[in-house]
């Protein structure tokens, strides 16, 4: 086994991908065998003009490749694997009988992992491209890991959807865009009622699970464009680019009533959840320049109103014409309109 090169290759538990491309079938076959019998998944390629196209589908986890090939030579292959996104991350490994200097240089300045030196041993070869997956599966790792930070820091982890850190970070781009496009932009404030005697009662789990059954709700129903995320602890909050005060209303008495009709299961049996509501819509037009606070001051007024009117309601309130001076705070400036 040690002549081949030791043990079987592995990138976390599945076999490497590995493509080999060099224009003398003789070692396309030689190093196909070999690889296989280490556990790899072996495509071969006979010239370098497929290349690209092939690492872009297949997402091979290294390239072989061979420098003097008739149709388009390594070094360019490389360097175009190198240029695109999609395959810029895939070690390469050169192979060639020019063992000059200058051309390894050149070979490591496109951007190759690592070169050979045709004749090879198969041994130091093998040894090679043991090294180069090595490097690969940490990056792959690596690569993982700040993904999993990214969704971690930008999503709330018990419903899975946006946080207040990126609803804060997202509105202001959002308000931003009505600005420029003249659009409207409408906002439903949502909070669950008698939340605090659902976990009192009923304890943490039951209000955990209610909570991310009220979540599954909005994110099924959301569309692309919306931005809905998580406010505060049982408050959620849905920004509806483009929406008239009527869409918004409808869609908020439509989640009302979606919320209603639940029944989410506890030891005890069904429990009934309501919410409330508060609505409000920015019109550039009308409204002139205004910052995203007032807007959701606005909303979070109409949703104090629906609670203090007798909860599971939906709420509209109007942005008065001086909302930026006055804040939204005053009723002299605030319409409101039960629906
Ligand atoms: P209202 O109808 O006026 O909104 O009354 P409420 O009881 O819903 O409002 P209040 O603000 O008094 O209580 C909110 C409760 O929500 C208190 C807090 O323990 C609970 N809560 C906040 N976040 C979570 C959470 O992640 N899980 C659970 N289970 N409860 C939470
Ligand atoms: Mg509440
Ligand atoms: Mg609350």
């Amino acid at each position: 086994m040690a002549a081949t090169g030791g043990s079987k290759l592995d990138m976390g538990g599945r076999p490497p991908r590995i493509l080999i491309v060099d224009d003398e079938p003789g070692i396309l076959e030689l190093l196909r065998r070999r690889l296989e019998a280490l556990g790899c998944q072996v495509a071969v390629l006979p010239g370098g003009s497929q290349v690209v196209a092939y690492a872009r589908e297949h997402a091979p986890d290294l390239v072989l490749l061979d420098v003097m090939m008739p149709d388009l030579d390594g070094f360019a292959v490389c360097q175009q694997l190198k240029a695109d996104p999609k395959t810029r991350d895939i070690p390469v490994v050169l192979m060639t009988a020019r063992t000059e200097t200058d051309s390894r240089v050149r070979g490591l300045e496109l951007g190759a992992h690592d070169y050979v030196g045709k004749p090879f041993e198969t041994a130091e070869l093998i040894a090679r491209v043991r090294a180069a997956l090595r490097v690969k599966r940490l990056q792959d790792e690596l690569k993982e890991a700040n993904a999993r930070l990214a969704r971690l820091a930008t999503s709330d982890p018990l419903t899975d959807l946006p946080n207040r850190r990126t609803f804060d970070e997202q509105i202001f781009a959002e308000m931003e865009r009505a600005r420029r496009s003249g659009q409207t932009v409408s906002v439903i404030m949502l909070d669950l009622d008698r939340f605090k005697q659902i976990n009192d009662v009923y304890g943490h789990q039951v209000g955990d699970d209610v909570l991310r059954h009220v979540a599954r709700v909005l994110a099924q129903r959301r569309r692309i464009s919306d931005l809905v995320a998580r406010y505060g602890g049982e408050e959620f909050v849905w920004v509806l680019p483009g929406a008239r005060d009527r869409d918004a209303v409808e869609l908020a008495e439509w989640v009302r009533r979606a919320v209603a009709d639940l029944g989410v299961e506890t030891p005890q049996g069904p429990l009934q959840v309501t919410i409330s509501a508060g609505v409000t819509t920015y019109d550039p037009a009308e409204h002139g320049p205004l910052g995203a606070t007032t807007v959701l001051e606005a909303a979070d007024a109409a949703l104090r109103e629906a609670k203090a009117s007798g909860r599971n309601r939906v709420i509209f309130r109007a942005i008065g014409p001086d909302a930026e001076d006055a804040g939204m705070m005053h009723d002299t400036v605030a319409q409101e309109r039960p629906w």
